[in-house]
């Protein structure tokens, strides 16, 4: 009998799109529901457990979302008809294998998955050794709308979606209800936490205490028409002489240095901050009054949770396409890549549109779900409580 605490698995893929972000907000949130009564590891399983040419698709992906064609090529090629059928079995010949060394190596009590490309071969092999239902098998989707067909597997115990259109979409795909949730993205607990008033959190991070701020974010890597949107916002945003700005600036670069030193040699015309990569988003966003991001949909349910109204200036193609619809469609936000039309946006809200985006903010706080890491995590523990119930605590033979 295995003692001690129980684990999960997180299978995911370090490909951008939230994966990584969704699943240390989720071993977080363990942590802070149930202590020491779960380990939780994060793998990156084609990474670490898959043999060449498998675990190189992390390592291409930052090179393919930079030549864009080619993604969206990779992307349209796994398409149904390719991936659901003979690319997979083959690719299950090669992969099952480590796949079931892994789950020898970690044995978890449940595994979850946040990654697309990560359901068919783990439950197949989970069929295959009869352990599907004994070991719960789950997905967290971690795209907003639209979503690639292989999120779906019928064989999951459940698949956890972020809203309810992806819940609609789980369904059409052929899940019964009951293993459909809809608790929203998971994302890291810091955003769930109360934080002081916005005079003082304005103080903190040295921002002007009274000018409406825009908050400019290319995702973890700093990707997307940063610079160009950030000049464009200094021509309208800018005084001129004698008038004072109309609103601040804070660009968060992320982890794209060539971006921030170029941005932090600029003379701006407003207060303007240039940051690397924060450790402190929620306090950033909760000092600013909108954001401009690329479609990632960390950053998008980050700012519902904040009400900050968004302007939406790029996405990776195929996978985070269909979030540009779940903002506009709702009213909390608008799409545009030209940089001085995203700037009129801008200014108008600080303008004569205040009202456009107080409206917006009202819609993004009913749509936004703070709580969503908590209530997964709380499902995850009654998914392995019922298992040992069902099949006895006695813990899995995994050979
Ligand atoms: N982020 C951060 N500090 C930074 C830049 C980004 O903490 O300086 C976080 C952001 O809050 C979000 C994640 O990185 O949680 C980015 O996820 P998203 O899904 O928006 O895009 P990705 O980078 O995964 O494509």
């Amino acid at each position: 009998e295995r003692g001690g605490p129980k684990t999960v698995l997180i299978l995911m893929s370090d490909t951008g799109g939230g994966h990584r972000a969704s699943a240390q907000a989720l071993k977080s949130a363990f942590f802070l529901e149930f202590g020491t009564q779960y380990e939780v590891i994060i793998v990156d399983m084609w990474k670490e457990h898959t043999p060449w040419p498998f675990n190189t698709f992390p390592d291409s992906y930052s090179f393919m979302v930079k030549h864009e064609w080619i993604w969206k090529l990779a992307f349209d090629f796994s398409s149904p008809k390719f991936i659901h059928q003979p690319h997979f079995v083959a690719t299950t010949a090669f992969v099952a294998r480590e796949m079931a060394k892994a789950f020898v190596k970690y044995k978890p009590d449940i595994i979850v998955s946040v990654h697309p490309l990560m359901q068919h071969v783990p439950l197949r092999v989970l069929r295959s050794r009869g352990l599907l239902h004994r070991i719960p098998f789950t997905t967290v989707i971690t795209d907003l709308d639209t979503c690639h067909p292989t999120w779906f597997h019928k064989l999951v115990t459940t698949c956890f979606c972020p809203t309810d259109r992806v819940g609609e979409r789980a369904l059409k795909a052929g899940l019964q209800p009951g293993q459909v949730r809809v608790h929203g993205l998971p994302i890291r607990p810091d955003f769930a936490r109360k934080l002081p008033p916005r005079k003082e959190l304005r103080q903190q991070l040295a921002m002007h205490p009274t000018l409406p701020a825009v908050i400019l974010i290319g995702g973890g890597e700093g990707m997307g028409p940063v610079e160009a949107t950030a000049r464009a916002l200094a021509d309208v945003l800018g005084g001129t002489s004698g008038t004072a700005p109309l609103g601040q600036l804070i660009i968060i670069c992320g982890r794209n240095k060539k971006l921030q030193s170029i941005l932090e040699a600029v003379d701006w015309p407003m207060p303007t901050q240039v940051q690397g990569f924060v450790k402190n988003m929620p306090e950033w966003m909760a000092a600013s009054d909108c954001v401009i991001t690329k479609a990632g949909p960390g950053t998008i349910a980050e700012a519902l949770i904040r009400g900050l109204p968004i302007v939406l200036n790029d996405f990776i193609a195929g996978q985070e396409t269909g979030n540009v619809p779940f903002v506009v469609e709702n009213g909390c936000g608008k799409y545009s890549d030209v940089p001085t039309e995203i700037a009129t946006i801008v200014a108008e809200w600080f303008g004569e549109k205040k009202g456009e985006l107080t409206a917006m903010k009202e819609r993004a706080l009913k749509l936004a779900r703070p709580d969503a890491v908590f209530n997964i995590v709380r499902d995850l523990d009654k998914l392995v409580r019922k298992a040992q119930e069902a099949y006895g605590s006695k813990g899995v033979v995994y050979v």
